[in-house]
């Protein structure tokens, strides 16, 4: 008899009982989790099991929110009882800028439902009597934090899967996996077991279990302490006349949480310099490390233990009983990897968490979606594996994660960029950008500058450290904003993402997938992909050079959630290419491009919007030329060999291209309302919504049509909008709340100063209703609410009347004129527009040149 089951889940943690326990729930009971000891022998059993739903990312929020509110009914629901004390907790603040950052959490938690406050120094002591708070600024007060017991956790999920029909077998490690008829045979010492999808959920052992499906994942593993500290007299009396337990205490200035624990206190700080095992040949990760615990190290924790101690005076009363110190995984960013297994069929990931007890819940969903319905409810690209493009070695794992685990707590802000591990993937002139000042951060590993530096500036860490637009930064990228607006710039751009279908077939298989049309060979154009909800998946810029041979190029972070997407059904005898390492780009724009590019090039600058030439040269070096411009501007994206790319940097920078940044490029963009990926365009609103209507191809069949069509008819709930903030200092982040009254109506999804207009431009999405030109809101910016103005869903800049054969073209009413309104030829005439800049409106038909032939073999593109 073959045992068979449809999905096997290789790991009994929290995680993955929570997998099994909603693929039970979907109705998906024919499954089978596999634990190679007891439940919970990896990093479950001895967790803290603290329970937050605080988050500064809105999915991380919305996956802890989740788990919550059903560790609440869960017991009841399964008919186990848990140990959860939702104690409620208070976050103390030592800056202005923590309170921001709380601020914002707390606007995102009203948008969720969650009751998130501030408190004043004065009210601290109010929730928690014993606390020092003569250098505080405020706190945040969380009623719905708590505590669980994990493996009671563990076992009540496991319960109620087992009572829908789901199987678990313990002491059943998995060995092996192949695959063999479309399907995942396991090797386990009691024989095999095949299966239609495999879930690693296997903690702390996942790149183990991953390497027996080829796949490397991203992870390292640090030591995580906590302290149990005995019974204080003093704590004793007060909880037994308050009949409750002190809300947790977490000091994330000085990194540290402080729980009441009984009558005692469990203190767990995330300390710097902290420890990360099994990453050397001489400590090797032991075959079997179940319910085993690293040797206590109290050394590192000294400053913690005084600290607390100062804040909470009670714990010095106390006798330190017991320590902790266990393995807890991290990624390189310390979110869960929960999705796709990158490359891998019917394969999924839900494995390194840190934080795996309150997010076991959400994650448990999340990754059922994932597997029975193709797609989540809320967009998760922050723990999607594909964030992960391959090139994470172990040494940069071991970087980031001691970073992130060091900064556990840390504040993100804008301007920073975090520096460990630098230089992962380098652009062919990053000595000349640095050297010309360039500020770097990375991009799916590609070093870019996020602007230049003038001599004097004060680059250092410190500076960065505030969420105000202000700082030594601002008047440079006003600067590079005038040159791209006045004059000419130049972006170096490494790491676009390059890929290319190849062989009979493969048009057919990508206008299969595409909700867009494709262009003809020798044009480009903009695709959009909708899963099947019509919601948006992805983005991607083709260029087709024939019916076999078809290019895209795509954001360098999405270089391998794009190719995943490309290869699923790929045709008998297409094949997918990467060609993103090989050829590097810059992009030229402003309307003085032209006159800089002139005299270096004989290609024909006089062709259209969206024209592209394979084979031109400048300054005697081959390049591909498309005239496009992310920017907004007159421009052109050059497209070369990465060994002819110093010399191309030289000559054009010689010839008066100004070198910009990638904020630069985010403002120019954002005035432009030209949407980026996994900001604006996600997961979490539909083709229609985001105002992408006009790109979708309905004469032929493509994922999500019929959704879309539904929704065509009805009309969207909500509307891409783009608006003015009267926010002066700072720019509103991702997920600021838009109100109309006292209705949050909408949020902002990307925001910042736009130089050219003058204003702070958010591009949001809104109730439909409050999404009309000239509607009134207000958005809440760091606690404050600030006047905004609707200005529709179009540009709020277009270049100045006398450059109109070099702009944008679009159609009346187009949200975005780019790449595909141009496809029409049209002639382009100019109006003052509601902003008082000009818009080019398209009227009459006008013939457009020729575009040149293609060669055989595109060389850049
Ligand atoms: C000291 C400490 C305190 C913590 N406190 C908290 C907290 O307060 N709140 C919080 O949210 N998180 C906390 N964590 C983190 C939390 O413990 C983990 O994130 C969580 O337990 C991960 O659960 P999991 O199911 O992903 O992995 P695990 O619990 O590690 O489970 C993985 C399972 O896979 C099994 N397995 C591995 N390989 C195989 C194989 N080949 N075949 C079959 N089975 C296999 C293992 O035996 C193991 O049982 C803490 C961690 C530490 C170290």
């Amino acid at each position: 008899m073959v045992e068979t089951a449809r999905v096997v889940i290789i790991g009994g943690g929290a995680v993955g009982a929570s997998a099994l326990y909603h693929l039970a729930l979907a109705g998906w009971t024919d499954c089978l989790l596999l634990e190679r000891n007891e439940l919970t022998a990896g990093s479950t059993w001895h967790a803290a099991g603290n329970v937050p739903t605080f988050s500064s990312s809105w999915s991380i929020m919305n996956m802890q929110r989740y788990s919550a509110g059903l560790y609440r009914g869960l017991g009841e629901a399964v008919g186990y009882p848990m140990n959860y004390h939702v104690t409620g907790s208070v976050r103390l603040g030592h800056t202005d800028e923590r309170l921001r950052e709380f601020r914002k959490v707390v606007g995102m938690g009203r948008y969720q439902g969650m009751d998130l406050a501030i408190l004043s120094p004065g009210e601290i002591r109010d929730r928690y009597p014993f606390v020092e708070t003569h250098d505080l600024t405020g706190a945040l007060y969380d009623p719905h934090d708590g505590d669980i017991d994990p493996a009671q956790l563990t076992q009540a999920l496991a319960a109620g899967a087992r009572q829908l029909g789901a199987r678990i077998e313990r002491f059943r490690p998995v060995t092996g996996a192949r695959r063999e008829g479309g399907e995942w045979v396991l090797e386990t010492p009691r024989g095999e077991v095949r299966c239609e999808y495999v879930v690693n959920a296997a903690g702390y052992y996942a790149a183990r279990v991953g390497a027996m499906f080829g796949r490397k994942v991203p992870m390292m593993v640090m030591s995580h302490q906590y302290l149990l500290f005995d019974t204080i007299p003093e704590l004793e009396v007060w909880s037994r006349e308050q009949g409750r337990k002190l809300p947790l205490l977490r000091d994330v200035d000085s990194s540290y949480y402080l729980r009441q624990e009984k009558m005692g206190f469990n203190l767990g700080p995330y300390e710097n310099p902290c420890r990360a095992h099994w990453v050397a040949p001489s400590d090797p990760m032991p075959e079997d490390f179940s319910f085993q615990l690293y040797p206590d190290d109290l050394e590192r924790l000294e400053f913690h233990i005084a600290d607390a101690m100062a804040r909470v005076p009670l714990l010095e009363q106390a006798r330190l009983q017991k320590v902790i110190n266990g393995p807890i995984p991290y990624t390189p960013d310390g979110n869960p990897l929960i999705g796709p297994m990158p490359g891998v069929p019917n394969a999924f990931e839900a494995c390194v968490f840190t934080f795996g007890i309150c997010q076991a819940g959400g994650a448990g969903k999340v990754l059922a979606e994932w597997i029975t319905q193709g797609g989540t409810e809320w967009d998760m690209w922050s723990c999607d594996p594909r964030r992960f493009s391959g090139f994470e070695n172990p040494d940069y794992c071991v970087a980031k994660g001691m970073e992130v685990y060091g900064h556990e707590y840390a504040i993100h802000f804008p301007m920073a960029r975090w520096p460990a591990a630098p230089d992962q993937k380098l652009s062919p002139v990053h000595d000349r950008v640095v050297a010309a000042g360039g500020q770097m951060a990375p991009y799916n590993g590609w070093e870019r500058a996020e602007y230049y530096a003038a001599p004097g500036d004060d680059t250092a860490w410190a500076a960065t450290q505030t969420f105000r637009r202000a700082g030594p930064w601002e008047a440079r990228i006003r600067a590079e904003c005038a040159a791209v607006r006045d004059g000419c710039g130049i972006l170096d751009l490494p790491g676009f993402t390059r890929l290319r279908l190849v062989g009979p077939g493969a048009r057919a298989h990508l206008a299969s997938l595409t909700a867009s049309r494709l262009p003809a060979p020798g044009r480009t154009g903009l695709l959009y992909f909708a899963d099947a909800r019509g919601r948006i998946v992805t983005e991607m810029t083709a260029l087709p050079f024939s019916d076999e041979d078809i290019g895209v190029i795509t954001a360098a972070v999405a270089q391998s959630h794009d190719a995943d997407l490309l290869r699923r059904g790929l045709p008998e005898g297409v094949t997918l290419e990467d060609w993103s390492e090989a050829i590097h780009c810059f992009i030229v724009t402003g309307p003085q491009a032209r006159a800089v590019l002139a005299p270096l090039t004989e290609g024909d600058l006089g062709l259209p919007w969206l024209s592209v030439q394979y084979q031109a040269r400048v300054a005697g070096r081959e390049v591909a030329l498309v005239r496009v411009s992310f920017a907004g501007e007159l421009g052109w994206e050059v497209h070369c060999d990465r060994a002819d790319a110093p010399a191309i940097w030289d000559a054009l920078t010689g010839a008066g291209a100004v070198p910009f940044g990638m904020k630069a490029l985010n403002s120019l963009r954002i005035e432009k309302a030209y949407r980026a990926w996994k900001g604006d365009l996600s997961t979490d609103y539909s083709l229609l919504q985001g105002g992408l209507g006009r790109f979708i191809d309905w004469s032929h069949d493509f994922p999500g049509k019929a959704a879309l069509a539904a929704e065509r008819q009805q009309g969207p709930a909500k509307r891409f909008a783009v608006l003015t903030v009267d926010c002066a200092d700072f720019d509103p982040p991702a997920m600021s709340n838009i109100w109309a009254g006292d209705r949050i109506v909408g949020e902002v999804t990307s925001a910042a100063w736009g130089y050219r207009v003058g204003a702070c431009v958010a591009l949001a999405m809104i109730a439909a209703g409050h999404a009309a030109p000239g509607t009134r809101l207000e958005v809440e910016v760091f606690g404050q609410r600030h006047a905004a103005r609707v200005t529709g869903d179009g540009p709020l800049w277009d270049p100045p009347l006398g450059r109109c054969a070099d702009a944008l073209v679009g159609h009346e009413g187009d949200d975005r004129p780019s790449w595909h309104g141009a496809r029409d030829p049209c002639r382009i005439f100019c109006r003052r527009g509601q902003s008082g800049h000009h818009q080019h409106l398209c009227a009459a038909p006008r013939p457009v040149p020729e575009i040149r032939p293609r060669p055989p073999v595109p060389r850049f593109l």
